[in-house]
């Protein structure tokens, strides 16, 4: 069954096309790599599915809903999250603090309740703590939980976003480029976390340059190449496909 489905999506700048005649549907409960050469297109494809840009054409439609139109926190709040790059920590806030502002964003009203200071807003912190624990262990920070999020190494801090996004509840994540500036041992935790998000029902969708990550991990991948789609495949027959190879994994030494 469909989770997203991008309908002839076209996004133009002018007259470049970063997006044009884009077609694919992402499966629930799957991790999904959106995968292309530099300027193909990713980046702005999850702005578009975020909300953050408008299409210039086409539809998309995320758990049977038309959300083309709709401002980036009303798709959030169904179910959209985007997990987070260092830039968006906050550094001097602990690993917890850091969650927890997930849950805030998750829900305003949380927030004016807990300026009330009623019996119910203290009910609905302790409840968040544990929750925000819960993904803190979950994404193997249990240790770090109390260290400021600028103390953290790199591995660490990209695990923190995710963490973020996690406490947002989503249904779809997004991840850009997850394992990007890891060494091999952060990448893989990172890979088998992402495999544990996916086994919790939360459906991935992957942009990741690394094609030995892409090849390990994903369900099902697209291939975008100049902002349209040139093949979707299970990663056996993306590694295989004639046109793939030619306009990317040939140029990426990383392929094998
Ligand atoms: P990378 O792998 O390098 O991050 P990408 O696949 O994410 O690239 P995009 O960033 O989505 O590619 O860019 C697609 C195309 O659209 C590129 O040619 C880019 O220059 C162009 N583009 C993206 N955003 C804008 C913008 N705001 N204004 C004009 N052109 C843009």
């Amino acid at each position: 069954m469909s989770l997203l489905t991008l309908e002839n999506v076209g996004k133009n700048y002018g007259k470049l096309e970063a997006v044009s005649e884009l077609d694919f549907s992402v499966e629930k409960g799957t991790i999904h790599s959106l995968i292309g050469p530099n300027g193909a297109g990713k980046t702005t494809v999850f702005n578009l599915i975020t909300g953050m840009i408008r299409p210039t054409s086409g539809r998309i439609v995320f758990n049977g809903e038309d959300v083309t139109r709709l401002e980036p926190h009303k798709i959030a709040q169904r179910g959209v999250a985007r997990s987070f790059q260092q830039t968006f920590l906050f550094m001097e806030y602990s690993v917890l603090d850091n969650v927890l502002t997930g849950f805030h964003m998750r829900s305003r009203a949380g927030v004016i309740k807990e300026f009330l200071h009623t019996r119910a807003a203290r009910e609905a912190d302790k409840k968040a703590t544990e929750q925000a624990l819960e993904i803190v262990d979950f994404m193997g920070l249990s240790e770090q939980k109390d260290e400021l999020a600028g103390n953290l190494p790199h591995g660490h801090q990209r695990a923190l976003g995710v963490s973020i996004a996690l406490a947002c509840d989503p249904t779809l994540l997004l991840m850009d480029e997850p394992v990007t500036g890891m060494n091999p041992t952060e990448s893989n935790e990172m890979v088998e976390r992402i495999r544990r998000i996916r086994d919790r029902g939360i459906t991935v969708l992957l942009v990741e340059h690394s094609m030995r990550v892409v090849m390990d991990i994903s369900d099902m991948i697209t291939v975008i190449s100049y902002g349209r789609k040139i093949a979707q495949g299970l990663p056996d027959e993306i590694k295989h496909d004639r046109q793939v190879i030619e306009a990317y994994i040939g140029e990426d030494t990383d392929a094998a």
